[in-house]
C-alpha cells in the first residue's frame, strides 16, 4: 500500500478528535461572544446611566440657577419699588412729595385734555407755624407737620386724587373730577379735621389750624396746571388776609 493511502486511513481514524475540538472551539467562540455581548451591554448600561446623571446634575444646576434667578429679580423689583416709593414720598410726612405733585398734575392734565374734564386744586398752609416752632422747638413741629398731613389724607376719599406736601408747612390737595360744591366741603372738612382735637405731644397740648386757597379749572379754560395753581395760591392769601383758619375760593368771576 502506497504511504499516501495510509495516511489517509491514520486521519478517518482522527475525526473524533476533530469534531471535539471543532466542539470546543465552536464553545469557545460561543462563550467569547456572549462574554462579548454582556460587556457591551454593560459598557451600554453604564453609558446611559452616566448620561442620565449627567442630565440630573445638570437639570439641578439649571433648576437652582432658575432659583437664584427669580430670587434676584424679585430682590431687583422690591428694590426698584422702595427706590421708586422713596423718589415721590416726602420722606417727613408720608404724603407725595413736590415731584410727585407735579408729575400727577401733568398726566391729570392730559388726561382731562381729552376726557373734558375738571381738576380743582387747594394750597393749604399751616396757620402761625413758625410761632409753634418757636415755643416748642422744631423737632415738636414736625410731629405737627406729621398730624396735618395725616388729617389731610384721611378727608381724601378718590384714588385717583392726589395729597403732596407744596413746602415747608404747606399742602396741596388736588381733585379730580370733582363739582365745585364738593370741593368747597372737602376743603371745609380738611380745615375742621386739622383744627378738631389738638396734637398732644409729651403732655403738650398744640393747637393746629390752616388757611386754605380753592381753585377749579379745566384744560379747556386754563394754559396750564401752573394757572390754576397761582389762582389757589391767591385765594390763599385771601383767607390769610382775612384772619386764617377759613377756607376762601378762587374769585367768583372764575367760579366753575
Ligand atoms: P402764616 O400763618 O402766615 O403762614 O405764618 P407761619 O408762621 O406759618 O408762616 P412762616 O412762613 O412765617 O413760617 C413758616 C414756618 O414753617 C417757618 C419754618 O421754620 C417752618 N417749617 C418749614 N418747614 C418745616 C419743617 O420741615 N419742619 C418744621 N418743624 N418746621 C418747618
Ligand atoms: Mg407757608
Ligand atoms: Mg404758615
Amino acid at each position: 500500500m502506497p504511504a499516501t493511502l495510509s495516511a489517509i486511513g491514520s486521519m478517518s481514524f482522527n475525526w473524533s478528535i476533530l469534531i471535539v475540538s471543532l466542539t470546543g472551539a465552536l464553545g469557545t467562540a460561543l462563550l467569547m461572544s456572549f462574554a462579548m455581548m454582556v460587556r457591551i451591554n454593560d459598557e451600554r448600561r453604564l453609558r446611559q446611566q452616566a448620561q442620565e446623571q449627567a442630565l440630573t446634575t445638570t437639570r439641578r444646576a439649571n433648576a437652582r440657577l432658575e432659583a437664584t434667578i427669580r430670587e434676584r429679580t424679585r430682590e431687583q423689583e422690591a428694590l426698584t419699588e422702595r427706590l421708586r416709593a422713596w423718589s415721590y414720598t416726602d420722606s417727613l410726612t408720608g404724603v407725595s412729595n413736590r415731584r410727585q405733585l407735579e408729575w400727577r398734575l401733568t398726566e391729570i392734565w392730559q388726561t382731562q385734555a381729552q376726557t373734558g374734564g375738571g381738576v380743582s386744586v387747594m394750597l393749604i398752609d399751616l396757620d402761625h407755624f413758625k410761632t409753634i416752632n418757636d415755643d416748642y422747638g422744631h423737632a415738636i413741629g414736625d410731629v405737627c407737620l406729621r398730624a396735618a398731613a395725616e388729617r389731610i389724607a384721611g378727608c381724601i376719599r378718590h384714588q385717583h386724587d392726589e395729597v403732596a406736601r407744596y413746602g415747608g408747612e404747606e399742602f396741596c390737595v388736588v381733585l379730580v373730577d370733582a363739582e365745585w360744591p364738593s370741593t368747597l366741603d372737602v376743603a371745609e372738612r380738611i380745615r375742621h379735621e386739622v383744627r378738631r382735637k389738638p396734637v398732644v405731644v409729651d403732655q403738650v397740648a398744640i393747637e393746629l389750624s390752616v388757611s386754605i386757597g380753592v381753585a377749579a379749572g379745566s384744560p379747556q379754560q386754563d394754559a396750564s396746571y401752573q394757572a390754576l395753581l397761582h389762582r389757589a395760591d391767591q385765594a390763599l392769601y385771601a383767607a390769610k388776609s382775612a384772619g386764617r383758619n377759613r377756607v376762601r375760593p378762587m374769585a367768583e368771576d372764575v367760579v366753575p
